[in-house]
């Protein structure tokens, strides 16, 4: 994202009255902008999100990201695929379990993860399978406990389904399981999920500005619908998302399974 489009970030925040900033991609923090950015939003009051990939806190160059992230009250959100050393490594690669903790560690020594969540910190699973989550506050009490057993401390475990798209989808397709996943979802559809589906209330933007209703959407190149195309058209108080239709497809069903998921994870208790 170029230093224009960055610029315009705190002021469509503030302009359309926006109440928290989310900021996700490969490694956000890498992005040189990014130290600025959330300086100038945590100014104005609103409630920052960073999906923080754990091993970027130990990266050369890194090593005061952690103290950044507090002093400037960021939530962090961390991907974390399971409690064990031996699946994480084997999903992620060697050693990326002991980074993540000690990455949690840092965090925990500057209060993240406490019980009054000043410093909120929330970890992400998603299954490597095509199965939904398991209930969200069955597996937030096994990962307490283990995790715990390890010195760690965290707020909350967030469930989230697997997209049956790109990567993952692939995936699947060569398994020959994409369509048995795709049916499983369609099966599971909770119509008690669609109040809170996250596309509701957030927008997705690209690195180029372009709008979209979610992630997923992004990822799939599904522009918004309507007229309100671009981050720059929100500079203008006067455009108005609310009431625009939300551009659906298959994948939805991904959203509306089971209990449901969405970037806070499962909908339904
Ligand atoms: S995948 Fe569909 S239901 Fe889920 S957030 Fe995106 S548009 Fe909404």
């Amino acid at each position: 994202m170029d230093d224009n489009l960055l610029d315009l970030i705190p002021l469509v925040l503030r302009r359309q009255q926006m109440t928290c900033l989310d900021l996700t991609g490969g490694a956000p923090e890498l992005h040189l902008g990014f130290r600025s950015l959330v300086h100038q939003v945590s100014e104005l009051g609103i409630e920052i999100i960073d999906r923080c990939n754990l091993t970027i806190l130990s990266e050369p160059g890194q090593e005061d990201l952690a103290d950044f992230l507090a002093k400037h009250r960021v939530t962090v959100i961390a991907s974390m695929p399971c409690y064990s050393a031996e699946n994480v490594d084997r999903q992620r690669g060697d050693g990326v379990f002991e980074r993540s903790l000690n990455g949690l560690k840092k965090l925990n020594s500057l209060g993240y993860g406490s019980m009054d969540q000043t410093l909120p910190l929330h970890l992400v699973y998603n299954p490597n399978q095509p199965v939904l989550p398991p209930p969200q506050a069955v597996l937030e009490a096994d990962y307490k406990r283990e995790l715990g057993r390890l010195g760690i401390r965290f707020n909350r475990l967030l469930t989230l389904a697997n997209m049956p798209i790109q990567r993952f989808a692939k995936e699947l397709e060569r398994k020959g399981s994409l369509s048995r996943y795709q049916q499983l979802l369609e099966q599971s559809h909770n119509p008690e999920n669609l109040p809170g589906v996250m596309c509701r209330e957030l927008i997705s933007v690209d690195w180029q500005g372009n709008l979209f209703d979610c992630d997923f959407n992004q990822q799939l190149g599904l522009s918004i619908n309507g007229s309100i195309r671009h981050l720059k058209d929100l500079a203008d108080p006067e455009q108005d998302l609310n009431g625009m239709s939300i551009r659906t497809d298959q994948h939805c069903f991904g959203c509306t399974a089971g209990s449901g998921s969405s970037c806070g994870g499962a909908l339904q208790p």
